[in-house]
C-alpha cells in the first residue's frame, strides 16, 4: 500500500464519524484510481463532491487543512442565507433552491446546521435594490414581506430605526452554522463511500490540453479522469498564471457581543439575521445564535490578504466601528462586551459574480470559487452546477459563471 493510500485511509476512517474502522466497502474503493479528485474542501468543495457522488462516480476529495478550517472563507461560525438579491435573479433562485437542501442536511445532523431565524434587510430609502427584489420575489412566490417605517418599529423595537424608511423581511431564510455544516457534509460523504485525504496539491502542470494527474506538495501523484479545484481564496495561488489577478481576497473582521444576562430581546426566536442598507454602506448581523453572541460586521471589502500570512488580529479601528454603529442602532448592545472576534477573507471576483467553469487549456478541468462574501448559501446550488459541468450534462450556461467575465480590476456590482 503506498504512503498516500495509507494517509488517506487513516484520514478517511476518522472523518467517518463514529467508526474507528474503516467499512470494507470504502477501503476498496479508495485503493481504486477515482475518477474525479476535488481539491477544497470548503463549502463549494464539499458541495461538489457530493453531487458527483451522488451521480454515481467515485470521489476523492482533497484538502490542505481539513474542511472549513480556520482560515478557509467556510471556516465561519456562521453565514447568512437570503433571497434578497435585487436584480439578480439567477442568485436569488440558488440561494431558494439550496434552502432545502441545506434544511435536509440539518434535519438528518445531530446539531442544528440551519436556523430559521428570518432575515431583515432595512433601507433609508425605497431604493432600486429593494424594488428589484420584491418584484423577483413576487414573481417566484417567495413570501417576503415589504415593511414600511411603523411596520419596523412595531415588529422590531429592538432596533433604533432613526432615518429608515422600509425593510423587507424574509420568514424562510436565516443563518447556517458554517464550519459544523461542511463539516457534516464531509463525514456524509466519506460515511456513503466517497475518499477524503488531507494533502496540499501543488499548482498542477501539463503540456497537453487535459490533466492526467495532480501532485501533492509531499511528492505523490494523483491521477484520475477529471479534476476541480475549489480552493477559494488559495485559487491564485494554485493557478497563478490565470487567476492571481482575478480573485481579490479581502480582510473581513467579525465582531460577537454578548446580550445583557437574561435579555433574551436578541434570541434567535425572537430576532432575525439582518442588513443595514444604510445608503450601501452596509453592515449585518445575526442575533445571539446558540450563546455565542449578537454577531455584527461591515460589509465593505477590506485592504487585500494573504490567506496564508495575512495577520488576524482583529483591529481596533474595526471594532470601534461597529461599537460605534451599535450606539446608533442597537442601543441596548452598544457598551456591551466583546465575546469574540474572527478575522476572515472574502474572495471576490472583479464584479461579486461566481466563478464556476472549464480551465481554458484543460479539458477535463473544472474551476469554482469567487464566493465574493456570498457564496456560502449558494453551496448546494453551486455543487449541482459545477457536478454537471464536469459531467458533461450542462443544459445552458451561466454567462455570470464564466472566466471570461472575470476582469482583473474590481467593480462590485453584487450585494
Ligand atoms: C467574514 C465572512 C462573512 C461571510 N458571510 C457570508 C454570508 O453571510 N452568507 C454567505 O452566503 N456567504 C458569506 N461569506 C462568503 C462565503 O463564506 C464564502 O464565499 C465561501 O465560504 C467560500 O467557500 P470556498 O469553498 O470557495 O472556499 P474555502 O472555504 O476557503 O475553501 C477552500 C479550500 O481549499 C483548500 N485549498 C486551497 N488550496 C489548496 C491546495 N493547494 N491543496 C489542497 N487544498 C487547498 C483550503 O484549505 C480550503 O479549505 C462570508 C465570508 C466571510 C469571510
Amino acid at each position: 500500500m503506498s504512503g498516500l493510500t495509507r494517509r488517506f485511509l487513516l484520514t478517511a476512517s476518522a472523518a467517518a464519524a463514529g467508526s474507528a474502522v474503516l467499512p470494507k466497502s470504502l477501503r476498496a474503493q479508495s485503493r481504486r484510481r477515482p475518477d474525479i479528485v476535488v481539491v477544497g474542501a470548503g463549502v463549494f468543495g464539499a458541495w461538489t463532491a457530493k453531487r458527483l457522488q451522488e451521480g454515481g462516480r467515485s470521489v476523492l476529495l482533497l484538502d490542505a487543512w481539513g474542511p472549513a478550517h480556520a482560515r478557509a472563507s467556510s471556516g465561519g461560525e456562521s453565514r447568512m442565507t437570503r433571497g434578497a438579491y435585487g436584480a439578480d435573479e439567477v442568485y436569488t433562485r440558488m440561494a431558494t433552491d439550496s434552502l432545502s437542501d441545506w434544511q435536509a442536511l440539518s434535519d438528518r445532523a445531530g446539531l442544528p446546521l440551519f436556523h430559521r431565524t428570518g432575515v431583515l434587510f432595512f433601507f433609508p430609502r425605497v431604493e432600486p435594490f429593494l424594488e428589484q427584489t420584491m418584484a423577483v420575489h413576487r414573481r417566484i412566490g417567495l413570501p417576503t414581506e415589504l415593511l414600511d417605517a411603523a411596520a419596523l418599529r412595531r415588529r422590531f423595537p429592538q432596533i433604533d430605526f432613526a432615518g429608515i424608511e422600509a425593510g423587507l423581511f424574509e420568514p424562510g431564510f436565516g443563518a447556517l452554522m458554517a464550519r459544523r455544516a461542511v463539516q457534516t457534509l464531509v463525514a456524509g460523504f466519506v460515511r456513503a463511500g466517497g475518499g477524503y485525504r488531507q494533502a496540499a496539491v501543488a499548482p498542477p502542470r501539463s503540456d497537453a490540453d487535459t490533466l492526467a494527474a495532480i501532485r501533492t506538495v509531499d511528492g505523490a501523484t494523483v491521477a484520475a479522469e477529471r479534476f476541480v479545484f475549489a480552493c477559494g481564496p488559495w485559487l491564485g495561488r494554485v493557478f497563478p498564471d490565470l487567476l492571481a489577478a482575478r480573485i481579490f481576497p479581502t480582510r473581513q473582521e467579525v465582531f460577537f457581543f454578548a446580550p445583557p444576562p437574561g435579555d433574551r430581546r436578541f434570541a434567535p426566536d425572537r430576532f432575525p439575521g439582518w442588513a443595514d442598507f444604510n445608503g450601501g454602506d452596509i453592515y449585518y448581523g445575526f442575533p445571539d445564535l446558540e450563546a455565542r453572541g449578537f454577531k455584527i460586521a461591515h460589509d465593505a471589502h477590506g485592504p487585500r490578504m494573504d490567506p496564508d500570512t495575512g495577520d488576524r488580529t482583529p483591529s481596533a479601528a474595526a471594532l470601534a466601528d461597529v461599537r460605534a454603529f451599535m450606539a446608533r442602532r442597537f442601543p441596548a448592545l452598544a457598551d456591551r462586551p466583546l465575546s469574540e472576534a474572527r478575522v476572515c477573507q472574502y474572495e471576490n471576483s472583479s464584479n461579486g459574480d461566481l466563478l464556476i467553469d472549464r480551465h481554458p487549456r484543460w479539458r477535463n478541468v473544472v474551476l469554482v470559487g469567487a464566493g465574493s462574501g456570498h457564496g456560502f448559501k449558494h453551496g448546494p446550488a453551486v455543487g449541482r452546477y459545477a457536478a454537471d459541468l464536469v459531467l458533461g450534462r450542462l443544459a445552458t450556461p451561466e454567462p455570470r459563471f464564466s472566466l471570461a467575465t472575470k476582469a482583473e480590476t474590481e467593480n462590485r456590482a453584487v450585494h
